[in-house]
């Protein structure tokens, strides 16, 4: 009989798969995805079947194989499409493969192994016969001990290891593995239901029990009691009555919990499609019908109707049984489309974003692993839930960079999808009225297909833009022109809504010394402090910190310090002098960061309570605002200042989008760009909204370059809290990866290494950050490269005193 081998992965940063043997008792039990229990050293752990092998597998030599202890989970946590996904994962990312299966679990699901001591049925007979300790007398009074909590007691501490082992030896104390439950469980709510026909000369007397009893007859299966309460008096009296009567039956029925997030929207008649609508779902469908691989790329200009061929490829989906997954980049977008995807799938729907409780969220979870909700709208992390019979994907604003996480498992959710799609053999759609480079660039060698969206519908007009050269403002304030002010004023006297752009939150950008001119900054990190004048204090961006605004410079303490530049915060006490009394509404992280909050204000808009809303990029995206006429974008230059390759195509896809919220209602809208740049190509692109024009020009630029999308990228970060310990270890670090692309050019196989270099943050939360750039013409050679460097690296002790993370495909330079 072929001995059948369970290779096992952990929950920590161990990087390779451990393999057991299966106990005949437990064959029948284990399945890839199940959680076990598992001997690792001499303690237990929790591990994750990642595979199974029938016979013999190739070991180390000198490992011993051990059995298994325990299977966990009665079915799997996660499916076998998702672990192979996950291995994929682990691979191309470079991050252990049980801390990638441990993202792809909802968070508070963990299980932590215990472990009792018992006496034995021998131990038993022989403490009679005299042995006695402080920890026999124990297991005698208690039956049983938690090893755990042995430790920690200072009688036994010093003696429990030798004590233990004498007396395992001996058979007398055995070991008894149990698991604490998750943090996270299933809400019960007391619910009730009729147990017997009641006596109906019994309930005529009182007019609560007689409705208690109608509610129960007509309520069938079980009712929760506090639906009860609302409508009967004294409720709970009769309920008890009725229990101890055998009339009704009572007991703990689970409640799911759902997202509260959705706004309530009148029922919408879903619109006919227009004729380039109808293209793309001719394009999509037959893969739906007939399951192939196949990327599209759905491009179309904002209010060009692109949510309702989402919805209709769903509903197609869901017509063929099967699931569909769609992603969006962030939650005020999944918060308003939540309503629309409610409208159409009712109980078919999940919904999955960070503004969820993780009760809540364990809930969806549970029931899209059981196959009972079968459309998951959500943000970049949805892109592992367990959809069962998946069919289609859906990415909406594929270019956003929130699908990129920046920390620990740096994946990215679209790419992640991507491979996903294509490993099922399912259709995938990216949609974007900015595509990025990337993207097209799949587009242009056929990798996907491009499916254009030319016109809005019903043939709304793009609006129509002015540029103010900032240069020139004379007079009034240099924060808002005299052209946007005389817009604002008209606009709002006109009963319509103006939206004021800025994409950075705070009053003052940061505080200047004008003797020394030294920048107030923050104490962990190297980036200048915000003033926020609501809390009169500066604060950090980066990691949060804030301290009082410093009476002298810190540094030369002459005089007092001047504020420089200026914030959202500032634009709302601008627009209050210019119009006052107005309605005025700002959203940014310092106002909306709850859900709840976002939804409030932004409801406020809708409802017209506003007159001018005034906010960061977190109000660029997706809202539609029908009333809203002007845009005014306060400065359009912020985000071309980051020295990164990218920041034309991130300035350009984020100004049309805001661009994008004028007009969408049946007034035509109006842009105003204020900038130091006017001729500044990105500028230029925006106003002729010429999407395409500037991708033209930018791939040109970047082929030149040999940049991205030609090239693969990959960053090593290097951080620790010493600043030559840093340094040295990224210089390291980089003469062994040259060492490593020196060999693989023997094979052939090119990468460049760029580097290192002081990360353009230097110190973020008290560690200071070097970076080396790999850049590779396939991404095969960077995986080979990676491997190399990786295994170079474990041979070297000075690197174990820093961090180093693999960042491939990075997004953001910080
Ligand atoms: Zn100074
Ligand atoms: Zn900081």
């Amino acid at each position: 009989v072929a001995e059948l081998i369970s290779e096992v992965i952990v929950f920590s940063a161990l990087e390779k798969s451990l393999y057991y043997s299966t106990p005949p008792e437990l064959q029948d039990k284990v399945r890839v995805g199940s959680r076990v229990l598992i001997p690792l050293g001499r303690k237990e752990a929790m591990g994750l079947i990642y595979a199974l092998h029938d016979g013999p597998v190739a070991v180390p030599a000198g490992v011993n194989i051990r059995p298994l202890t325990a299977v966990v989970d009665s079915s799997p946590v996660i499916t076998e499409e998702l672990v192979a996904l996950c291995r994929w994962i682990s691979s191309y990312y470079f991050y252990p493969p049980g801390e990638v299966v441990q993202a792809a679990l909802p968070a508070g699901i963990e299980i932590t192994p215990l472990t009792f001591l018992r006496l034995t049925s021998v131990g038993r007979e022989e403490v009679k016969s005299g042995y006695s300790s402080e920890l026999v007398k124990l297991l005698v009074r208690e039956e049983r001990a938690l090893l755990q909590e042995l430790k920690g007691k200072p009688d036994f501490r010093k003696q429990l290891r030798k004590e233990l082992e004498l007396l395992e030896k001996k058979g007398w104390i055995e070991r008894v593995f149990e698991c604490r439950p998750p943090a996270v469980r299933s809400r019960t709510v007391k619910s009730v239901r009729l147990a017997m026909p009641p006596d109906p000369a019994a309930s005529a007397k009182n007019e609560s029990l007689r409705s208690l009893i109608r509610a129960l007859e007509q309520g069938g299966e079980w009712i929760p009691v506090r639906e009860l309460r609302r409508s009967i008096k004294n409720c709970d009296y009769w309920v008890r009555k009725l229990e101890a009567d055998g009339v009704l039956q009572a007991a703990e029925i689970e409640e799911l919990r759902e997202s509260q997030c959705a706004q309530s929207i009148p029922p919408v008649v879903p619109p006919s499609l227009t004729a380039d609508q109808n293209a793309v779902m001719e394009a999509v469908l037959p893969h739906i019908e007939r399951p192939s691989f196949q990327a599209f790329l759905v491009y179309g200009v904002t209010g060009s109707g692109k949510t309702e061929i989402y919805l209709r490829l769903v509903e197609e989906t869901v017509k063929q049984g099967k699931g569909a997954l769609v992603l969006v980049p962030e939650i005020a977008l999944s918060t308003q489309l939540e309503a629309l995807f409610r409208q159409r799938f009712g109980a078919r729907l999940a919904v999955w974003h960070s503004g969820l409780s993780p009760g809540v969220r364990y809930d969806q979870w549970r029931e899209i692993l059981a196959g009972k909700r079968s459309v998951i709208l959500g943000v970049r992390s949805s892109i592992f839930m367990p959809v069962s019979n998946l069919g289609i994907i859906i990415v909406d604003e594929e270019h956003d960079a929130s699908y990129k996480q920046e920390d620990r498992l740096r994946y990215h959710a679209r790419d992640v999808a991507l491979m996903r799609a294509s490993k099922l053999g399912i259709p995938i759609v990216l949609g974007s009225a900015t595509p990025s480079l990337q993207s097209l660039n799949h587009c242009r060698t056929k990798r996907y297909h491009l499916l254009s969206i030319p016109g809005r519908v019903l043939d709304r007009p793009l609006p129509t833009f002015q540029v103010v050269d900032m240069r020139r403002e004379r007079g009034g304030s240099r924060i808002i022109s005299n052209a946007l002010r005389k817009e604002l004023l008209e606009t709002v006297q006109n009963g319509e809504q103006a939206l004021l752009f800025l994409n950075r939150r705070g009053f003052a950008t940061f505080y200047l010394c004008p003797e020394c001119g030294n920048v107030v900054q923050c104490l962990h990190c190297s980036v200048s402090l915000t003033y926020h004048q609501k809390d009169d204090c500066l604060r950090c961006h980066y990691c949060g910190s804030e301290r009082p605004v410093p009476d002298r410079c810190p540094d030369c303490d002459h005089g007092a310090l001047t504020a420089v530049g200026f914030g959202t915060e500032r634009i709302e006490e601008e627009v209050k002098k210019i119009l006052p009394g107005a309605g005025i509404v700002r959203i940014d992280r310092d106002t909306a960061s709850q859900p709840r909050n976002m939804l409030k204000l932004l409801d406020a808009v809708r409802c017209r309570r506003a007159d001018v809303l005034i906010g960061t990029q977190m109000i660029a995206k997706g809202h539609d605002f029908p009333h809203i006429t002007l845009v005014g974008v306060v400065n359009a230059d912020t985000a071309l200042q980051i020295s990164d390759f990218r920041a034309g195509e991130s300035t350009v896809q984020l100004l049309m989008q805001v661009a994008g919220r004028a007009g969408r209602g049946e007034k035509p809208g109006r842009v105003i760009l204020q900038t130091y740049n006017p001729q500044h190509y990105t500028i230029r692109s925006v106003v002729n909204m010429d999407y395409m024009e500037f991708c033209k020009e930018e791939l040109a630029s970047r082929e030149k370059l040999q940049y991205p999308p030609y090239t693969r990228m990959l960053k090593l970060l290097v951080t620790a809290p010493n600043e030559g310990v840093t340094r040295d270890a990224a210089h390291l670090l980089a003469s062994l990866s040259r060492e490593a692309s020196d060999l693989l050019s023997e094979h052939n196989r090119h990468v460049a290494v760029l580097g290192p270099a002081p990360a353009p943050v230097q110190k973020l939360n008290n560690r200071f950050r070097w970076h080396i750039y790999i850049k590779g013409w396939t991404s095969q050679d960077l995986q080979l490269f990676i491997e190399a460097v990786m295994d170079r690296m474990k041979t070297v002790p000075q690197l174990r005193r820093v961090q180093i993370a693999v960042d491939r495909d990075p997004v953001s330079s910080f």
